[in-house]
């Protein structure tokens, strides 16, 4: 059964696991994971990926180990590293062991390709020596073929019943630092699969919709997948994986949590409206230069850019502060109130500055700071714009009155 619950924040209790100084599990907040996409013999240009992607969001993040070189690479990126680092190991027990010598965080198994029992134990073994936690990393792409057989294709059961074949020769060992991913390029497969694994397991989860392809359609797979888990108390951690830059995926990670009010905001968020016959600029581009401008400057607050004085200050009352367009000036407002009108081609600057502004000083201050006027001089604007183009859209309540009066008229008994 789905686990609504009342709040997206309340999480199905899960144990917890560390990664390195990174909790995972057992309420701490959920993280966001990427993959490198360099040669992970190539240290610096790993490196630098890795700082792109912990820049983006991302607060964990796996490296290839596929040869020797790349084992070698492991020991020399793991202590330059920002983030802890995990070892994703397919097919081969030597590069289990020689990335736990690199010194890795964590390490991820395939139980499709890497199937005889002792070298699976003897990995779980020498982590458990060293402290490093194992994710059991089914994929329905590469099930163990014994039980694609059994359940005849990868169904959940298959998937769940491959992490649990891993987990009970992981307890011949007596280990059991661990985190499950039953992930399948299928969303209604990964959404099923992982809801079977929640019940089964108290293991923590690692979400994730395999091979989910170029954005937006693998954007959309992805977070069809995640966010549906994620609002349903499901998921400890969350990959994206795109064919993309991966700084995208730990953006987009890291964007959605926020989004879900799982982890605080930590760079800017634009809104806009989406426009419409009564927008007085051409909001795409005012919001894209928006963007650009403010991106890089990483403030923590949420800006909006509104296509109309008509409706935007108060549509978007909520922000932080905001930006919207009316004969040819734009009003700009902090929590709905106006504090400044400028010349519309001076929009973009006078929101970066503002935002700088409201950052450093805070919003009392600003408000404090509002041009004598700017109230006046809105409402004149928004005003006149109303009159030029009439005030359908702001003459609700009327038009519900005359809604109720016919009702009242049709259903007022005749005489
Ligand atoms: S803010 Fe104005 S331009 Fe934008 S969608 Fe609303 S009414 Fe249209």
């Amino acid at each position: 059964m789905p686990h609504l619950r009342g709040s997206l924040t309340e999480r199905r209790p899960t144990r917890r696991i560390q990664v390195g100084d990174v909790p995972v599990g057992g309420g701490a907040p959920v993280t966001v994971q990427s993959m490198t996409t360099t040669k992970t013999a190539d240290v610096e240009g790993t490196l630098s990926q890795i700082y792109a992607l912990a820049a983006a969001g991302a607060d964990l993040v796996r490296c290839t180990c596929n040869e020797e070189e790349a084992a070698e690479g492991l020991a020399r990126i793991v202590p330059r590293s920002p983030v802890p680092i995990i070892a994703d190991i397919h097919f081969h027990v030597e590069m289990a062991l020689a990335a736990l010598e690199a010194g890795v965080q964590g390490l991820r198994l395939n139980p499709g390709n890497l199937r005889k029992p002792h070298e699976i134990k003897l990995v779980a073994a020498e982590a458990k020596d060293r402290g490093v936690p194992i994710r059991i990393g089914v994929n329905a792409g590469s099930l163990h073929p014994d039980l694609y057989k059994k359940y005849g294709g990868a169904t959940p059961e298959a998937l769940v019943e491959s992490a649990r074949m891993e987990l009970a020769y992981f307890a011949e060992v007596d280990f059991d630092d661990v985190k499950i991913s039953v992930k399948a390029s299928s969303v209604p497969l990964m959404i099923e699969s992982y809801r079977l694994a929640s019940e089964t397991f108290d293991y923590p989860l690692h979400l994730g919709v395999t091979e989910a392809g170029p954005p937006p359609a693998g954007l959309l797979k992805g977070t069809a997948g995640i966010a549906t888990l994620l609002a349903e108390g499901i998921g400890d951690t969350i990959r994206y994986s795109l064919t993309a830059d991966p700084v995208e995926e730990a953006r987009a990670g890291r964007q959605l949590l926020e989004a879900l009010g799982l982890r605080e905001r930590k760079g800017l968020d634009l809104i806009a409206c989406p426009s419409c016959g009564r927008s007085e600029i051409d909001v795409i581009a005012v919001a894209q230069a928006a963007q650009d401008a403010l991106e890089d400057r990483n403030l923590p607050i949420q800006v909006a850019v509104m296509g109309c004085v008509v409706n935007g200050p108060g549509e978007a009352r909520e922000a932080d502060l905001g930006i919207a367009a009316g004969r040819k000036r734009g009003h700009l407002f902090i929590k709905g109130k106006i504090v400044r009108v400028v010349p519309e081609d001076e929009m973009v600057e006078a929101l970066v500055a503002e935002a700088e502004r409201l950052v450093a000083e805070g919003v009392e201050a600003r408000l404090a700071a509002a041009d004598a006027g700017a109230e006046a001089e809105a409402e004149a604007d928004r005003r006149e714009l109303l009159d030029a183009k009439g005030s359908d859209a702001n003459a609700s309540e009327s038009k519900v009155d005359l809604i109720r009066k016919r009702f009242g008229d049709v259903a007022a008994p005749a005489d």
